[in-house]
């Protein structure tokens, strides 16, 4: 068993000999939108509806010990037929982002899809003007919402996908495969899917999160990210009797914004820029607290950024010695680019499933971070593969089941090629 590969390119097999659309038009219905203001996990108790869903079904595709912990993960096993070769995750979110409703979900199927714009309700259109991926999809099925939630390819797709990957391997126990833990993971939309997995009881040696989006993205490159805190103690006097003595942190902490590098902010930079981002500033004329984040690519230049802060806080201490200011900066997360390149045949691998499935991979840094930078950084290897959806996280989000094909032929693909023996 498990000595005959079959490189899946074409996505109609796939379309045909599995379920992938059907799980993914159901899976989408399940209300699972995560609440950055809950403290608990999962954030919301109806992502936990999905999962018991996700749970029965892995069940009836063989994967007996599927369960859901005490936290909301989902982890199951898919025993493989090559002796010998690694545990490989597969990794995907149950969860919708909290910035639009993912309530009562109606996809709607746009058969036969003729290059135009695509009109829903409450105005939403979908024109091939903003999104040139739709020009890539004429003649294929979209998929969207009926405009007034978002649709959730992000991350039901993913989800979909690796189900009709299981399906396949069901089906073909020919097709060689190491053993797959599969994981199905909770509040990945408020940052916060890493944060209870556990990687030793999910004991893989490396894992894909299939959550990227249009077709051929792969991420093996996330930002670094750090958080700064800076605060202003200035002097508190009443304002009638304030003439030179009064220092209003306010005024500095205005002082402080200003000389911040003014061209390497969010909305100047892009590719492989880093930047300084103010995110939010409380406080009063005796005393101010500023949050920034700081990003870059490279590790290098991120502690740089911070000794920057250090130069411009440094020179208002001079300017106005009675003003008090301290920094202090707290690591984020960190580029998964540090890990990935020492093992890279994690990478390789996943390039090379893509291409089997005769697309061109889109490697592409992300200005973010993913589930996978905190996995990777704490020793679980996991870059990032596309789903096939566009427009994540509102009203115009869509795919095609092309896409969603194509991303299953690459799924299976990455399988074999961890199971084959060369
Ligand atoms: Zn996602």
């Amino acid at each position: 068993m498990g000595e005959q590969t079959h490189w899946f390119t074409d996505e109609r097999e796939v379309l045909d000999k599995t379920t992938v659309v059907e799980r993914f038009l159901r899976y989408v219905k399940v209300d699972t939108q995560s609440d950055e203001e809950s403290e608990s996990c999962p954030s919301t108790a109806k992502q936990l509806d999905l999962a018991e869903i996700l749970a029965r079904e892995l069940k009836e595709l063989g994967l007996e010990d599927a369960q859901v912990d005490e936290n909301g993960y989902l982890f199951a096993t898919f025993k493989g037929n090559v002796e010998g070769s690694p545990v490989i995750g597969l990794l995907a979110h149950m969860d919708t982002a909290p910035a639009f409703s993912g309530t009562n979900v109606k996809p709607i199927l746009h058969e036969n899809y003729d290059g135009g714009v695509i009109e829903l309700e409450d105005s939403v259109v979908i024109d091939p003007k903003d999104t040139p991926e739709l020009k890539q999809c004429i003649k294929d099925t979209i998929i969207t919402s009926d405009g007034t939630t978002l649709l959730g390819s992000d991350d039901k797709a993913g989800i979909a996908e690796i189900m009709a990957a299981l399906e396949l391997f069901k089906a073909h126990p020919e097709l060689p495969r190491p053993t797959l833990r599969i994981g199905f993971t909770p509040d990945e939309e408020i940052g916060r899917g890493a944060d209870k997995f556990d990687i030793e009881k999910f004991g893989a040696k490396a894992a894909f999160t299939i959550d990227g989006d249009f077709i051929g993205e792969v991420n093996s490159e996330t930002f670094s990210a750090d958080k700064g805190t800076v605060v202003f103690e200035g002097v508190s006097v009443h304002p009638g009797t304030a003439k030179g003595k009064m220092v209003n942190a306010m005024d500095w902490a205005g002082v402080f914004l200003t000389r911040l590098p003014q061209e390497e902010t969010p909305q100047q930079t892009e590719g492989r820029e880093g930047f300084f981002h103010p995110t939010d500033m409380t406080g009063d004329a005796a005393k101010v607290t500023v949050n920034l984040i700081l990003r870059d690519f490279d590790d290098r230049k991120l502690a740089e950024r911070g000794k920057r802060l250090e130069q411009i806080i440094d020179r208002i201490r001079s300017e106005e010695p009675r003003l008090k200011v301290e920094l202090k900066i707290t690591e984020q997360y960190r580029n998964m680019a540090r890990w990935l390149t020492k093992q890279p045949e994690i990478l390789e691998k996943a390039m090379e499933a893509i291409r089997k499935a005769g697309i061109e991979p889109n490697h592409r840094p992300i200005r973010g971070g993913t589930d996978g930078s905190q996995l990777t950084q704490r020793g679980l290897p996991t870059p990032n593969l596309f789903t096939g959806g566009v427009n994540f996280h509102g009203p115009k989000e869509w795919i095609s089941t092309r896409a969603m094909g194509k991303a299953v032929c690459v799924i299976v693909n990455l399988v074999q090629l961890w199971g084959a023996r060369i």
